[in-house]
């Protein structure tokens, strides 16, 4: 194994068992590790202090698999797939939903693995040199852990780039059509959430398919929208529209820039016999769209903002906190006096601190006053190591305005 000889001092994050090791703490190494392969972790004092993956080509150079001085093989991982299966089991997620997340990359001990399930199929998402040169041996170890047979890998996120990694979408064990025999359309099925169903398209759905993180927030929703009318930002495929609707909308409109994910919100919504007639599907520029109805004197009693990310980094946090700025004073404007505002941000390079300091800044700016009603996170299938708080990338805040 190749060993990685840290500079003075670089250890000190690894002491307190942060996983990362980036390309400006390495000394020196022995030998050139292959990508992915494992190397073993030394202070410069050459003390042993981790066995990690290593990524030749990314900033972020090694990603500690143990701390311990132990092998790094197919039972050290079945070991890790195993305890993040059983916390879930713990969660009975199952009780609400046929849909959520297994495996959590560095949360669970596994930098780079991301595993979802939809039903009984699992899909896999190999984010980093480590967990793809493992990935062979994890998709063994998912189908003897959980005993499904389906393994669909959507390693398609740009992130990848910065391992040196090509895009990898496909069937990576078992078969999707065997689930679907003749039906043509083996990538859409149904999940269901809350007693709520979701069409999902595992092959072209954002993420692995979804956006499973939102589960108990879309709820959140649900619980209060009786009786209103609801403007959806950033819609996607109706997760926060279907909700509301659920819950007793008076109305919903809906806006999004893809004509696509309207289509499935609309699909979403006939497949839970929801009133269309209440639903209206926008599809734009929310930017544009906000200050238009603005300009229009429109306003609402709740508005859903749920944009994508905007800063995937701290490097981009400056230019993401205008954004967020811009939609969420806009929001502000558009309700009604005691109307809610249900606003996330699932980037990385904000702080759930620095998000609430912005809304904060919104409401100031635009007027008027607003009381924090919940303060949100992903769900608990997206458990966050006080290690690794990164791992806390989803934050979300319902606000009532005065
Ligand atoms: N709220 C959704 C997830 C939103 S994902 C859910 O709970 O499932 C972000 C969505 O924003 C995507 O569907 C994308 O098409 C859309 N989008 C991105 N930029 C946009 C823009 N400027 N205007 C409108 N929609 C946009």
């Amino acid at each position: 194994m190749a060993t990685v000889l840290l500079k003075p001092g670089r250890e000190k994050s690894l002491l307190r068992r942060h996983p990362w090791i980036f390309s400006g703490a390495v000394q020196q190494l022995d030998e050139e590790p292959v990508s992915g392969g494992t190397v073993e972790l030394l202070s410069s004092t050459r003390e042993f202090l981790a066995r990690a993956s290593y990524s030749p080509s990314s900033q972020i150079r090694a990603r500690v698999w143990t701390f311990e001085d132990e092998p790094v093989d197919k039972e050290f991982f079945r070991k890790r797939i195993r305890s993040a299966i059983d916390a879930r089991q713990r969660l009975k997620i199952e009780h609400h939903s046929n849909a959520s997340r297994l495996i959590y990359a560095e949360s669970d001990g596994i930098p780079g693995l991301i595993v979802d399930r939809y039903g009984n199929v699992l899909v896999l998402q190999s984010l980093t040199a480590g967990s793809e040169f493992w990935k062979e041996t994890l998709a063994d170890l998912l189908l003897e852990e959980t005993g499904l047979s389906t393994i669909y890998e959507r390693s398609d996120a740009d992130v990848r780039e910065l391992e040196g990694l090509e895009p990898k979408v496909g069937t990576l064990r078992g078969s999707l059509s065997s689930l679907r025999p003749g039906s043509g359309q083996a990538f859409v099925f149904p999940i269901t959430e809350h007693s709520l169903e979701f069409k999902i398209n595992l092959q072209s759905g954002h993420k692995t398919g979804s956006y499973l993180d939102q589960r108990k927030n879309r709820l959140r929703v649900r619980e209060l929208a009786q009786d209103k009318d609801v403007l959806d930002c950033f819609c996607y495929t109706g997760g926060f529209t279907v909700n509301a609707l659920a819950g007793g909308a008076k109305s919903v409109l809906s806006i999004d820039s893809s004509a696509d994910a309207l289509a499935l919100c609309k699909e979403n919504i006939a497949l839970n016999s929801l009133d269309e007639t209440r639903h209206t599907a926008l599809e734009g520029d929310v930017f544009q769209i906000l200050r238009k109805f603005r300009d229009e004197n429109r306003s609402f009693d709740m508005i859903i903002l749920d944009p994508p990310k905007f800063a995937p980094t701290a490097a981009f946090a400056e230019k993401a906190a205008r954004g967020y700025k811009d939609i969420n004073l806009l929001g502000f404007k558009l309700l009604k006096p005691g109307g809610f505002l249900c606003t996330y941000s699932c980037s990385g390079g904000i702080s759930a601190d620095l998000f609430q300091k912005i809304i904060a800044g919104a409401a100031l700016d635009a007027g008027v006053d607003a009381q924090i009603v919940h303060q949100l996170h992903a769900s608990a299938d997206h458990p966050v190591l006080l290690s690794f708080p990164e791992g806390a990338y989803l934050k979300g805040l319902v606000l009532r305005v005065a």
